[in-house]
């Protein structure tokens, strides 16, 4: 299996080299050459396999030579092993025609966590083949951090810094991250936004002595790998809901388009997904494209589901390819424009393709509060702000006679101010996190300085590599 950029300037890759390269060099984002599909009896066979067996059978498509099955198949045990869940990705029905797919029963309690605990095994398998290393820098707003740490800790091929904004995440978020103790790990706390946090990740991949010199890598959303491992559980529901006989519809809370990405991978698969539902808080970007063609950034506005607080979704590049027939001049002339003006000019025809397919939500933070205490109140269900979100989004869009998939992305106990404004109650935290709030936090604290950071960041590699 071969990668191509999305801008068609950087060369073509293997799974293990985009795996460590993140980005293309030309800005673009990779994707597969070719797109597998399978047929219909092909999908048939996969009903009923244990989820681990199922992501390493759709994995294994992606990856090709570069990771024997036998080996891939090792790795999805292990990283699907942890989880709190025996199906890993549970469905529960909400009503007649709707579920809600539960993601979150990771170690770090958001969907991340099913594409990181694989990813960070696949960056472990690869390094030691090759016998290197690497530093991972990562900028988060909350769930990012927690699961790349979690999927991160320990391993010795492995650096990894992770910046976010001092007092900007939530307790949960902020413990979820800085109480791991482990020596390849920094948090490091920047008194700044995220968006500065991000800048910051930014300068370090443009400063190429350093790049080179700490051999960077990404984890985001940017890296194709994220992507492959969210395809199972899409395919794991639409299975368990009578694929591929009959079509599945999905509602996605939405951020930088990751998640959505992997639904619209699953139906380029062949998997029957007649409708993709991209749900927003007000940051409403997606909503205001899908309605009326106008992709245009406005500020980010905070919200009580933050990890939904972006206003420009990095992997609707990925989309935005496909929509052009595959043609990386006008994806790379579209980003460019969009980069220098803030507006991104859609050709009408790749629109229309897009609505075809995807529907637009946006929810506001009153609206859901409403929907966390009608589902509490008449479901006796907690959904935290994110997948209340999605799930409103579920309802609000439904087509009829197909079985509608919401997807749960965060546990109601990461977000306690926002379930107790709406319940009146604080969920529990799983059992795994009771004693959360005893324990040690262990950062470092920033100004948001290039130089300053680095040199704490080249402290942690030598650390760790001696
Ligand atoms: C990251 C995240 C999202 C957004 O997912 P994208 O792939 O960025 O669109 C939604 N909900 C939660 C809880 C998340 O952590």
């Amino acid at each position: 299996m071969r990668y191509i950029s999305t801008r068609g300037r950087a060369p073509e890759r293997d799974f293990n080299e985009v795996l460590l390269a993140g980005l293309a060099e030309d800005g673009g984002l990779y994707v597969p050459r070719n797109w597998p599909e399978l047929s219909a009896a092909e999908w048939r066979a996969l009903r009923g396999l244990p989820y681990a067996e199922l992501a390493a059978r759709l994995v294994h498509l992606f990856t090709g030579e570069a990771i024997g099955f036998e080996t891939l198949r090792t790795l999805c045990q292990e990283a699907y092993a942890g989880f709190r869940h025996p199906a890993v990705a549970p469905l529960w029905q909400a009503e007649s025609g709707l579920w809600v797919q539960e993601l979150f029963h990771g170690p770090t309690l958001a969907f991340k966590d099913l594409a990181m605990q694989l990813l960070g095994r696949l960056f472990e398998h690869t390094l030691a083949a090759r016998d290197a290393h690497i530093t991972i820098v990562a900028a988060t707003s909350g769930d990012t951090g927690s699961a790349a740490i979690e999927a991160c800790r320990g391993r010795t091929r492995i650096s990894l810094a992770v910046l976010h904004p001092d007092g900007r995440t939530s307790a949960v978020q902020r413990r979820q991250m800085t109480t791991v103790d482990a020596p390849n790990i920094a948090n490091i706390a920047v008194d700044g936004t995220f968006d500065d946090c991000q800048d910051l990740v930014k300068a370090m991949f443009a400063d190429t002595p350093f790049r080179a010199e700490m051999r960077l890598s990404a984890v985001n959303s940017i890296n194709w790998a994220r992507i492959a491992a969210q395809i199972p559980y899409y395919a794991a529901s639409a299975l368990a809901l009578g694929a591929p006989d009959r079509p599945v519809a999905f509602s996605v809370p939405t951020g930088n388009f990751g998640n959505v990405l992997a639904g619209w991978a699953a139906r380029r698969m062949g998997l029957p997904i007649a409708r993709l539902v991209v749900a927003s808080n007000r940051n409403d970007i997606l909503a205001r494209f899908l309605a009326a063609n106008d992709m245009s950034a406005r500020p980010v506005e905070p919200s009580l589901s933050p990890s939904m607080d972006i206003q420009i979704s990095s992997n609707f590049e990925r989309l935005l390819f496909e929509l052009l027939d595959r043609d990386a001049d006008a994806t790379a002339t579209i980003m460019a424009d969009f980069r220098a003006g803030g507006r991104m000019a859609v050709p009408d025809a790749a629109w229309q393709r897009a609505r075809a397919l995807l529907q637009g939500f946006r929810l506001d933070d009153t609206a859901t509060l409403a929907e966390i205490r009608r589902l509490a109140l008449g479901s006796n269900y907690l959904a935290d702000p994110h997948s209340a979100i999605g799930i409103a989004a579920a309802r609000a869009h439904p087509l009829p006679g197909v079985p509608m998939i919401a997807l749960a992305t965060a546990h109601p106990a990461k977000f306690p101010e926002a379930m107790q404004a709406a319940t009146g109650a604080i969920p529990p935290l799983p059992s795994a996190l009771f004693d959360l709030y005893e324990r040690v936090e262990h950062f470092t604290r920033a100004r948001p300085d290039l130089g300053e950071i680095e040199a704490e960041i080249r402290a942690l590699v030598h650390r760790n590599v001696a």
